[in-house]
């Protein structure tokens, strides 16, 4: 195989050895992850709708991400709307088009007996497959109970399938590494494919109907969290936005196993330049390649009323609360397989209340596509709520674990509390926040 493809799954691999198998040697990671075919079956019923393809693209996508080798059984149907970042009218051909464009090699080199089976909706499938299932705002991913066609163009409940279910692709993959590293198959519960797992996540607390007007909104990073948050938005009908992406940075090789919106052929591009390319009718996407900090500040400018954060880098969530202090900051955050995502609206406990450590760890950062995506995913529903949605009683915080989803510790709901030792100092006055940050 070629290096590329040890360099494009370097963060995965990571993950994988920090968190489950203990070993520096990332190789036989990725050789596993490579060997491991899932399978995704669907029949017309399920894929001629705007969810039924979107639950499709997605589930696609966070396997390709991951480095599986993923085999599609679905009739010739074209692209209802548009699914960025694939090209071209006719369904299969774009994703194989897209997963060609992805992991070094491609993800469509599948072993003839898969070691897993998705199958979309209620398409006839053998008892063993996994049923990727759910309505507009509900998603359901699991061998046993009932399924329903998927229909319609709310694509929320799509998007949360395809990333729940992604999760069983690692699953059967990690024996397959196992082997490679001559280690015993992990035991632990969240990491075995259990045929009597039952997903369902509802996530109809966000919902909104009609046409969503956000206005402007401002992006601090261009990174995994805002790739899959500005993917969710960009699929929601009728939600039309003026976002401005503030990120430095160029698309690496590296990113590739978790950046929904990015294709191989783009390494190299400004991340700006490239969300940009998101841009449609009613949804525009302006990019700024310059990172956010004091040294910054002058030249972006006021804030946009709604300031969504996925920078990895603690202190720089503090210096953007520091600096929206008088807006609605929403943080979108991600450690190894837990999500935490926070929103603060004004004068309320803020982003240094729920992130008041600094324990951004040197180097590579440990990541995993399905866990990026859930935090963009439910930082894109924290946004279209806070416009347009019904507002929570309590302001809470987010957390979600992705391969804890059958159980209570799957998504759960934090109250936020002020913090005296915040960085940001929100409880002091003003003018003590002068005088120790500045605002
Ligand atoms: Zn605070």
């Amino acid at each position: 195989m070629s290096e590329d493809i040890y360099q494009a799954l370097s963060r995965t691999a990571l993950l994988l050895e920090r968190d489950i198998f203990a070993t520096a040697d990332h190789r036989p990671i990725v050789d596993g992850l490579r060997a491991t075919t899932a399978r995704i079956i669907a029949n017309r019923a399920n894929t001629d709708s705007v969810a039924g393809q979107t639950a499709l693209v997605t589930l696609y996508a966070q396997l390709a991400m991951m480095g599986l080798q993923v085999d599609l059984d679905i009739p010739t149907i074209d692209l209802v709307l548009g699914q960025p970042p694939l090209r071209g009218d006719d369904l299969e051909a774009a994703l194989v088009d897209f997963s060609e464009d992805l992991p070094p090699g491609g993800s469509s080199r599948p072993a003839a007996v898969p070691d897993i089976t998705f199958a979309l909706g209620d398409t006839p499938a053998l008892p063993t497959s996994v049923r990727v299932s759910g309505t507009a705002w509900q998603a359901s991913v699991a061998q046993v109970g009932q399924a329903g066609a998927w229909r319609g163009t709310m694509p929320v409940g799509a998007m949360a399938a395809g990333a729940a279910a992604a999760a069983d692709g690692l699953r059967v993959a990690l024996p397959r590494i196992a082997e490679r590293l001559e280690r015993p198959t992990p035991v632990e519960a969240a990491f075995v494919l259990d045929p009597s797992r039952q997903v369902s996540v509802d996530l109809s607390d966000f919902s909104v109907s009609g046409p969503v007007r956000l206005g402007e909104v401002d992006v601090i990073s261009g990174g995994a969290i805002t790739n899959a948050a500005l993917y969710a938005l960009r699929r929601i009908p009728d939600v039309s936005a003026r976002m401005r992406v503030l990120e430095p940075d160029a698309l690496d090789l590296t990113n590739l196993n978790r950046y929904p919106v990015a294709r191989r052929s783009q390494v190299g591009m400004l991340k700006a330049e490239l969300l940009q390319t998101l841009s449609a009718e009613g949804f525009q996407v302006t990019g700024l390649p310059v990172r956010f900090d004091e040294t910054t500040l002058p030249f972006i400018g006021a804030l946009a009323p709604r300031v969504l954060v996925g920078v990895d880098h603690i202190p720089s969530r503090w210096c953007v609360q520091v600096a929206a202090y008088d807006r609605w900051v929403c943080v979108g955050a991600s450690s190894h397989f837990y999500v935490l995502v926070s929103a603060h609206p004004i004068g309320r406990p803020c982003a240094g209340c729920v992130h008041p450590r600094d324990d951004s760890t040197l180097g590579n950062i440990p990541t995993i596509s399905f866990v990026s995506f859930w935090a963009g995913l439910i930082q894109a529903l924290e946004v279209l709520r806070e416009v347009a949605g019904t507002p929570k009683a309590v302001t809470t915080s987010t957390n979600v674990w992705p391969l804890g989803l059958d159980g209570r510790r799957g998504i759960q709901a934090v109250t936020q509390s002020a913090v005296a030792e915040c960085p940001t100092q929100c409880r002091a006055s003003r003018a003590r926040r002068r005088q120790i940050v500045g605002v």
